[in-house]
């Protein structure tokens, strides 16, 4: 019955069944599952004369004149009428609609919800309505607001969910055992299902979201803990050369105690007998990279290969560029491979790691596509992982029969975040930048400094440094980036700069010309370097002393400390200036933010305070599955409650136990990525 196609329900056919498709909904059970994303209250009953303008509401009123038809421009009919209680008369008008006129008889009382117009507000145009007497389903209750499609009404879609409530609600099982839905206070699941569709109250509506929240958090961190147990599980020859003296020997400086206790974390999960599974955290400019580099070379020395995921083509490329060097004194050859290589070039790639003649492979995604297959990997690495789900993370170690994994990320995620996000990983922290670093200053200024900006760009081109510009992202769209970002560039070549070398960098370049931008930038052949966020992580350009940010409203504050971590990475004095005429009191205070600390912690805190961690993390990849019904800025308490009881209730059974295989299907469902992670 659960998993019946949607046809089974009556007034089901072809058409409205390829409608609920589009909406991913084929069974019953998708049905019922297909939760609401929000509810109109309409249990507030309202006088007339109480109604305000622009806020929907409820009330209950007689129709006191005949309602007319009649016809406007374009074949349209409008139908006018007056409705009054004791508090007042409204004048009603519905567009189109003309059965409305013989539905609403003069001299009887209906429940009206609408809304009264801003300009004309004893107004209200085409308010539902029932009769008084009638059952009440569009208004008097709390009315479900679901997701929908063109083509398939509010009305429709709860009417049909309903039906499939009636029919199968009753056959739901049970994920959580009763021990715990008792011991965390959480209702069973057919009720919460009910409810959550058709509640009675605002009151039983939090309950039964809350067992919904608790059981989604409790399917994730059961999938998380497996994932983790699942690769401990499997033993790891240790490494026996585990000398990296003469590593830190060939490096142009010494490394920094935090860089040093990282390696240190990462050679005694070399040393043991398990796959590791570490998280490096670092701040922009701790350096990361030359702690990844020191993994692969010991991998390397221990005869074996190591994979360096990057999130973009720059980020892969600027890898290569330091690291191949430092290596092949080692005599270790290093390889690069990503997308945007011509396809005779990549074939000779694939070649030289299938016969295990590259031993650092840097790459991006790129690295995961199935034709990719290595001779003998071992490690692997993701740098920047915020950027990756933990299904690309999996698809990568899936490439070899049990390697290590080091994940290397510069979000400061908040503590409550960070065990979500990377509750399966170890984790090293480098709390220290390299020694010299001058900090950042940064100025928070408006369009009326223009002219004294220009200014500070030529001094600091004609030092020797170079500069900086991203242009705003606009809602993330690539394409408007790119076009503001191309004008802005020719209108400093043209007018400002025109002594200067000005490039451009925007994520529409074709990968080879962003290659040859960034290559030109790092060799300090462009001075002003205007483009859009395809600079954000990353990129490494210690001679680059100026980051100027246009439009700094647009951009989240731990998106501006990535952009700002751009600079102040050699020993030069270094400055952010982040541009802004926005006068929302907010959004200032907000900036200030980042012109009162370098603290990249800090910043994610105050981020995550003001902003709730769906935009924290922005609309980008992220790495979590989509959740239903939990929200990772409201059920953070549930979250934490799901997580004990995850440890408790796994902690308790055998992974092989039976009564686990319902709990395998759901993280399955949940991961989507059945063959990757769980298997
Ligand atoms: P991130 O942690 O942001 O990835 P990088 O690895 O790109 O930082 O390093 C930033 C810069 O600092 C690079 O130019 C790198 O060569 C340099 N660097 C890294 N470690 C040290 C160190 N111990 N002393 C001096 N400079 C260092
Ligand atoms: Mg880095």
């Amino acid at each position: 019955m659960l998993f019946d196609s949607v046809t089974t329900l009556h007034g089901v056919g072809a058409a409205r069944a390829k409608q609920l498709e589009a909406l991913g909904i084929r069974t019953l059970y998708d049905l019922i599952a297909h939760f609401p994303r929000d509810y109109e209250d309409r249990t507030q009953l309202r006088r007339i004369s109480d109604l305000t303008p622009g806020t929907p509401s409820c009330f209950e009123a007689m129709v006191i004149s005949q309602p007319r038809n009649s016809r406007i421009q374009k074949g349209r009919t409008v139908t006018r009428l007056s409705v009054a209680d004791q508090s007042g008369r409204l004048n009603l008008v519905f567009f189109n609609q003309d059965y409305v006129g013989k539905m609403l008889e003069y001299g009887v009382t209906y429940f009206f919800y609408g809304r009264l117009e801003e300009d004309f507000s004893r107004m209200m145009v085409n308010p539902v309505f029932e009769r008084q007497d009638q059952p009440g389903y569009l208004t008097r209750r709390i009315v479900p607001v679901y997701s929908l499609t063109a083509s398939l009404s509010n009305k429709l879609l709860s009417k049909t969910i309903a039906q499939a409530l009636d029919a199968c609600c009753g056959q739901l099982s049970e994920i959580l055992p009763a021990t715990l839905r008792a011991k965390y206070e959480l209702c069973d699941i057919g009720y919460a299902y009910e409810t959550v569709h058709r509640p009675a109250s605002f009151k039983e509506l939090e309950i039964a979201r809350r067992r919904l929240v608790f059981e989604e958090f409790f399917i994730f961190s059961a999938g998380l803990s497996l994932a983790r147990s699942k690769r401990i599980a499997k033993p790891h020859a240790p490494y026996a050369d585990l000398d990296m003296e003469p590593y830190y020997a060939a490096l142009p400086f010494s490394f920094t105690a935090a860089q040093r206790r990282a390696v240190g974390d990462i050679l005694t999960d070399f040393s043991s007998s398990k796959p590791m599974n570490r998280l490096v955290q670092g701040d922009v400019g701790s350096g990361k990279t030359v702690v990844a580099a020191a993994a692969a070379w010991c991998c390397a020395k221990n005869g074996k290969q190591a994979a360096l995921m990057a999130p973009t083509g720059i980020l892969a490329e600027q890898h290569f560029r330091t690291l191949a060097p430092l290596l092949s004194g080692f005599g270790i050859s290093t390889l690069l491979l990503t997308g945007s290589m011509g396809a005779a070039a990549k074939r000779d790639a694939k070649h030289a790691i299938a016969e295990g003649k590259a031993q650092l492979v840097i790459g991006t995604h790129a690295l995961l596509t199935g034709d990719v297959s290595f001779s003998n990997l071992d490690l692997v690495i993701a740098d920047e992982q915020h950027r990756f789900g933990v299904g690309q993370r999996a698809a990568l170690s899936a490439k070899a029969e049990n390697p290590h994994l080091l994940v290397m990320s510069a979000t400061p995620i908040p503590r409550t975040l960070a065990l979500i996000l990377y509750g399966d990983l170890d984790l090293s922290i480098i709390d220290e930048l390299p020694p010299g670093r001058m900090g950042i200053d940064t100025f928070l200024v408006n369009e009326s400094y223009r002219a004294r900006l220009n200014r500070f760009i030529r001094n600091q081109a004609e030092a020797g440094h170079q500069v900086y510009i991203v242009c705003p992202a606009v809602e993330e769209n690539e394409e408007t980036s790119r076009k503001s970002a191309e004008a802005w560039a020719a209108a400093l070549q043209q007018t400002v700069f025109p002594d200067l070398r000005v490039g451009l960098l925007h994520g529409q370049m074709k990968g080879l010309e962003k290659d040859a931008v960034m290559g030109q930038f790092a060799a300090g052949e462009i001075q002003i370097l205007v483009c859009t966020t395809v600079v954000e992580v990353g990129v490494d350009v210690p001679n680059a002393t100026l980051m100027i940010v246009e439009n700094a409203e647009r951009f989240g504050l731990s998106q501006l400390h990535q952009l700002r971590g751009r600079v102040g990475r050699g020993q030069a004095k270094s400055y952010c200036v982040l541009l802004s005429d926005s006068k929302n009191p907010e959004t200032r205070t907000r900036l200030k933010v980042l012109c009162s600390t370098n603290d990249g912690f800090r910043i994610a805190e105050q981020d995550l305070e003001l902003r709730g961690p769906g935009d924290f993390f922005g609309r980008r990849q992220h790495g979590l599955p989509a959740f239903k019904v939990a929200s990772l800025s409201c059920d953070l308490d549930t979250l934490k409650e799901a997580q004990d009881a995850t440890r408790d209730y796994l902690g308790s059974h055998s992974l092989d136990d039976p009564a686990l295989t319902s709990l395998y299907d759901r993280i399955r469902s949940l991961f989507d990525e059945e063959d990757m992670i769980f298997n």
